[in-house]
């Protein structure tokens, strides 16, 4: 048995409909799947209806966009309550900063002469979650650019013209907003973002977890953050982070989680579900 639990779906920046995500985990024989866009639970809904009736495991998880000592930092958040009211509003606050961004980034491509409209970006985004992906592939079907990854260099990345900082909420914010919606919080790909002087205090805040496998983690990465799982009590994931056909081949089924570290994410969310009971009595 495994799993693959980090997903994105066309409700963020992925390609795939949240049916696809699935019909293509079954095909690379994985058991569990968890959806994780970033800034959202959007897709949640029907991606847990295409694997109920495919008999897989669904586990409901988003991808938050954090911060911590100015550095940006992605939680992931599992077995979060898509009902939460205050998660949902902080995910709204989120994504609205998200859209007013993708203006910004349009003024900006105006400004250097590339005309382009916010509402043709937004058309083609069709979610609530939008990011750069999205302005990088109404650049390409403008022709303005040929490719995404050119998007991204010429325009896209710190310090090109229509780069635009995005607000984001803290680490320690993201966990306690996880936490409070019956989740684990778990640091995403940490070799992407220089992170490990920080993990022993996003421990100390409650991190429950490190995503030790990930596509762009090689074997000495995940061999290191294993080890710091191991020092520092936390949880071990992994996944894909397949965004479908928008970077190349999907990733789905290249990394392949072993079944005992979800059985551990199991534990302790009831572990904790538990705890909040007989805090309560
Ligand atoms: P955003 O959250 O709007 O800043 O967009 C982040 C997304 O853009 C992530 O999914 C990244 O994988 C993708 N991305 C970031 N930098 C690049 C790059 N240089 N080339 C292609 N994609 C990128
Ligand atoms: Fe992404
Ligand atoms: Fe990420
Ligand atoms: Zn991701």
């Amino acid at each position: 048995m495994f799993a693959d639990l980090h997903l994105h779906s066309y409700f963020s920046d992925g390609t795939f409909p949240p049916e696809e995500v699935v019909a293509r985990g079954v095909q690379a024989g994985l058991g569990t799947l968890a959806l994780t866009d970033h800034d959202t639970m959007e897709g949640c809904p029907r991606m847990a209806a295409a694997c109920a009736a495919a008999q897989i495991e669904f586990i409901t998880g988003a991808e938050l966009t954090a911060e911590h000592d100015d550095l940006e930092l992605h939680i992931l958040g599992y077995f979060i309550d898509p009902e939460n009211q205050k998660l949902l509003r902080e995910l709204a606050r989120f994504q609205i900063v998200r859209q007013n961004r993708i203006r910004e980034m349009v003024a900006r491509l105006n400004e250097v002469n590339v005309p382009l409209h916010a509402d043709a970006v937004f058309a083609l985004a069709n979610c609530r979650s939008p990011g750069r992906p999205h302005v990088a592939r109404a650049l390409v079907q403008a022709g303005h650019c040929a490719t995404h990854d050119q998007a991204f260099e010429r325009f896209l990345k710190k310090d090109r013209p229509a780069w635009v900082p995005k607000a984001k909420m803290s680490a320690l914010e993201a966990i306690e907003l996880i936490h409070q919606a019956g989740g684990l919080a778990v640091m995403a790909h940490p070799a992407l973002n220089r992170a490990d002087h920080l993990i022993s205090a996003l421990r100390s805040a409650g991190l429950d977890g490190l995503e030790c496998f990930h596509t762009k983690h090689s074997n000495s990465a995940t061999r290191r953050y294993l080890e710091f799982a191991e020092r520092f009590h936390l949880l071990v994931t992994g996944g894909s982070d397949c965004h479908g056909k928008s970077k190349g081949r999907p990733l789905i089924g290249t990394v392949k989680l072993a079944y005992e570290h979800v059985e551990k994410l199991k534990q302790k969310v009831a572990e904790r579900k538990l705890a909040t009971i007989n805090g309560h009595k």
